[in-house]
């Protein structure tokens, strides 16, 4: 988690200044996003031929079953999704959510996204769920111990060494997965509680939903727990005829354009 705690040390403070500055209005804002968000970074997403990896689909990969079954084959995978993942950059999408997290008094940001471009782009971990886990955190798969291995790893030839090999837990002897939640798993229930207290605390004045299907039934729930919905999505979603506002493009177009309208009418929250 160290980088992690970072980043979040360092932008607690001009978070702090631009409230102090521009606060005269108050506003709670949750925004909710998914793969459409990081895809234009490169991170493929698992819908779509792009998402296919070895003619494997990744949708089976990223299950309990395959790693019972294949652990090497998972963790080849997901060390080259790492690889690409650390390659990639924050897009334009990334940097208007940071923006509107700077100027809102109250905000969370909820993302099934397992990637670190949220938290590269500036928003600090207290403002934002990871709610389906953190692609570098490996974890043992029986006991509770877990690193963080983004600085072990940051050098690419690391990556290669370890390649083919499953690491094993230096407490139980266990081997260790991803820190990811895999489909036909539960969410963690600590990041849940932070998602509902932050809903528990009043009713969201804009909820903006960008580059999910929206196939989670949580997803929908917690999009409707504001007044003004704002879906961003190419595509319509099962979401879409609840959005108070639809915009069909991808989330790097949208979102600066949507975040500086809201900066420059507070008045429209
Ligand atoms: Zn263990």
């Amino acid at each position: 988690m160290a980088i992690l705690t970072v980043l979040a040390k360092r932008s607690v403070s001009p978070d702090l200044e631009i409230a102090v500055s521009s606060r005269f209005w108050v506003v709670r804002v949750l925004v909710l996003t998914g793969a459409g968000v990081s895809a234009e970074s490169g991170i493929p997403t698992f819908r779509g031929k792009d998402g296919y990896w070895r003619n494997l689909d990744p949708a089976k990969l990223a299950t309990p079953e395959a790693f019972a079954r294949d652990p090497q084959l998972v963790w080849d995978w997901y060390r080259e999704r790492r690889q690409r993942i650390r390659n990639a950059r924050p897009n334009a999408a990334h940097d208007a959510v940071a923006r509107l997290a700077q100027r809102t008094d109250e905000f969370l940001l909820v993302t099934q996204n397992v990637d670190d471009l949220h938290a590269r782009a500036g928003i600090s971990a207290q403002r934002m769920v990871r709610i389906h886990g953190d692609i570098f955190v490996t974890r043992c798969s029986r006991c509770e111990f877990e690193r963080h291995d983004y600085e072990h790893e940051h050098e690419h030839e690391d990556e290669h060494e370890n390649e083919g090999v499953i690491p094993r837990c230096p407490e139980c002897d266990a081997f260790m997965r991803p820190g990811v939640v895999w489909f036909g798993e539960q969410l963690s229930r600590n990041e849940l509680e932070r998602v509902e207290d932050f809903l528990d605390g009043g009713a969201c004045d804009v909820v903006i939903v960008a580059g999910t299907t929206a196939t989670f039934g949580y997803i929908i729930d917690w999009a409707l727990r504001g007044s003004e919905l704002i879906e961003v999505n190419p595509e319509e979603t099962p979401l879409s005829r609840f959005a108070t506002q639809q915009v069909r493009e991808p989330a790097a177009i949208a979102l600066p354009r949507i975040v500086d309208q809201l900066i420059a009418s507070p008045s429209k929250l």
